[in-house]
């Protein structure tokens, strides 16, 4: 049987998300989940919803707790999604020193402190697009993470207004972003969030030139904040990976990753 994980989940330690971690397990253990990893949104920006929100000591004894009472029926780690890493390095830098995390997620939210949806409004889905990508780029380059977060997000706001981009008119930042991270060793996750609006983050020909460029790392998650979606279509990313020739998926234990077999 298939091993299983979703690597993307949002619990009550998020502030936008209303499933309990206890919730999530039991959903993911239904749903045959062999690995789940929480990735609560954490932030230094002053004007965000998620800063002061985050308690690592209770997440950390919350997991402990049902880790064993949950002991052989699945794996349940504790990962971060940051926000904006590149405007806060150094508190980024200093939090992870000083906490037992498995996993990061190195995603961006805002532009300009706001975020998608009003950029799009006021300066267009093309500088949008153009603006993120560069800003991926840069923190792609100098931060500490494990794998890029839904990147080309910006498809979420932008679809509905007719703004899914063309892969060509971004190549450059896209095969840049690519590349660093490769060299650098961290990979990429595939964020099932927008299957129902028929959208994958990132889409099929990123991860088609990802493979062109041997890159390897992926994780795949549902980006869930609600119990219904947890586990949403991970099995269904794992057939595509395989039809394009990736090998592997990774699993993260304490920053350290460990591939396994699609
Ligand atoms: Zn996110
Ligand atoms: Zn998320």
């Amino acid at each position: 049987m298939r091993y299983l994980s979703d690597y993307h989940i949002h619990s009550t330690y998020s502030f936008d998300a209303n499933q309990t971690i206890e919730d999530i397990v039991i959903k993911s253990i239904s749903m045959n989940l062999n690995e789940i990893c929480l990735t609560e949104h954490i932030s230094f920006d002053p004007k965000d919803n998620s800063y002061k929100f985050f308690d690592f000591k209770d997440y950390e004894s919350e997991i402990k707790k049902l880790s064993q009472k949950y002991y052989g029926k699945i794996l349940i780690k504790q990962g971060l999604e940051t926000g904006e890493y590149p405007l806060y390095k150094k508190d980024f830098d200093n939090y992870f020193k000083e906490h037992d995390i498995d996993f990061i997620i190195g995603s961006i939210h805002n532009l300009n402190g706001e975020g998608f949806r009003k950029n799009i409004s006021e300066n267009g889905v093309n500088y949008t697009y153009e603006a993120y990508f560069k800003e991926i780029l840069n923190y792609a380059k100098m931060g500490d993470f494990d794998i890029l977060g839904h990147l080309d997000i910006v498809q979420r706001y932008a679809f509905k207004s007719g703004g899914i981009y063309n892969l060509d008119d971004y190549k450059d930042y896209i095969y840049a972003i690519l590349k660093t991270i490769i060299s650098r060793g961290k990979g990429i996750e595939i964020n099932t969030s927008g299957l129902s609006n028929n959208l994958l983050f990132p889409k099929l020909e990123i991860l088609q030139m990802y493979k062109d460029l041997n890159g390897e790392i992926l994780t795949v998650g549902s980006d869930a904040h609600s119990c219904d979606r947890v586990g949403d279509g991970i099995s269904y990313v794992y057939d595509l990976l395989k039809d394009i020739g990736f090998k592997y998926v990774f699993t993260f234990d304490k920053r350290k990753m460990n591939g396994i077999l699609l």
